[in-house]
């Protein structure tokens, strides 16, 4: 939308994006050669290289990040009459994968401030969820840690499994240990999706400390079949399915892809850190009418989203405004997220109470573009536009 003015003409930035360099593309190409396009060797390598990278004994690659929770609460056999709670700001996948299984979502709310489930927000959840609670599935959102040893406890008190959506927080480091390495939950889960911090197009990643669970979701990824340990099969040809599975597999020609991007990480998680060190640093001058949203104590997040709270009445001017003038100027930016509670298939579904620090959370935040392929001249560029849109 070319208005005129000199900035007009700087490339457009999205709230976040893919980085794809020339050994990207080189290791698909050689995948693409090799004699597997789909399970080969580099699924295997693919998960060691990233269990290895988060801490955890184990790492199942598959197909997508929501077909990853969908993983790890079957492999808890969450089912039908199981109750599992789900904060109420993330992205839907995180309650869909419940209900796909037919168990009910109760829905906690979410501190204002960081938009994060915490002790208090899980106990008024619980105390609401007359039944007992399976499962739990905190989601570490932005990139920011929820407090895992207080969730885990809390847990284990009502005997309720944990599942981590941690499509955010690849990278993030907390005073418990490196997000992923499982050792406050029975699985977490990430996505490779283009925006997330590592991405293999489509694609997703379960771990676990548990070699029973791990085994299990391999199982459930490929229809419940099992190919393995028949002394008296009639030969090479047979295997059993053994439970109802999916096609949930991760093509060799992306994990390809994904160990290329392994290999980038730690340069795409610094970087990320120096971004958001910039913005903090810009966003002060602008006081409480833009703030970032504050680091959990103990914790060196590796964000994939920088969202900020903005105070739209005393800035005068609508989100959808303040959107719109950005865009005008060349920047990107989007809402994380509407509350899932007030979808129409939710709200239809079951009815959730108010739930405030949730909707404080909604109606203030907006996320600001971050990917490592911002140069450091881009987040002055965005904060100056941004003063702007709020003048
Ligand atoms: C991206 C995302 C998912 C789903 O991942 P896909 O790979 O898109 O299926 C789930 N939860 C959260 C919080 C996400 O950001």
């Amino acid at each position: 939308m070319p208005d005129g003015s000199p900035r007009s003409v700087e490339a457009f930035l999205p709230y976040g994006r893919q980085d794809i360099d020339e050994a990207d593309i080189a290791a698909v190409v050689e995948a693409l050669r090799s004699d597997f396009l789909t399970t080969g060797p580099l699924v295997e390598r693919f998960e060691r290289a990233f269990a290895e990278f988060v801490g955890a004994p184990h790492a199942v690659a598959c197909s997508n990040g929501t077909t990853a929770l969908h993983l790890a609460v079957s492999a808890l056999d969450v089912g039908a009459k199981d109750i599992c709670i789900v904060p109420a700001v993330t992205f839907v996948a995180t309650a869909n994968v419940c209900a796909q299984n037919r168990a009910r979502v109760v829905f906690a709310d979410v501190d204002p401030a960081t938009g994060l489930m915490t002790e208090e927000t899980l106990a008024e959840a619980l105390d609401r969820a007359e039944g007992a609670v399976r499962a739990i599935l905190p989601v570490h959102l932005c990139g920011a840690p929820v407090n895992m040893p207080g969730i885990a406890a809390l847990a284990q008190s009502c005997g309720a499994a944990v599942v981590e959506d941690a499509c955010h927080a690849l990278g993030t480091d907390t005073a418990w240990g490196r997000t992923g390495d499982a050792s406050k939950s029975d699985a977490a889960c990430f996505s490779f999706h283009p925006v997330k911090t590592l991405t293999t197009g489509e694609g997703g990643m379960v771990t676990t400390r548990d070699h029973r669970a791990a085994w299990r979701m391999r199982r459930l990824r490929t229809h419940g079949i099992v190919r393995e340990g028949f002394a008296e099969a009639p030969g090479p040809w047979w295997y059993e399915q053994h439970e109802l599975g999916y096609n949930y597999r991760l093509p060799d020609i992306l994990c390809a892809l994904g160990l290329a991007q392994l290999k980038r990480l730690p340069a795409f998680v610094s970087r990320r850190r120096r971004l958001a060190a910039r913005y903090r640093a810009l966003l002060a001058p602008l006081g409480h009418l833009v703030r970032p949203v504050p680091t959990p104590e103990g914790s060196d997040p590796a964000l994939h989203l920088f969202a900020v709270r903005m105070d739209f009445e005393a800035i005068g001017r609508t989100r959808a405004e303040v959107q719109e003038r950005l865009a005008r100027k060349g920047i990107g930016t989007q809402v994380h997220y509407i509350p899932v509670h007030r979808q129409p298939f939710w709200a239809a579904r079951s009815a959730t109470p108010p739930l405030p620090g949730a909707d404080a959370w909604y109606d203030q935040t907006l996320s600001l573009p971050l990917y490592p392929g911002l140069t450091d001249a881009d987040p002055a560029r965005v904060v100056d536009t941004l003063a702007w849109a709020i003048s």
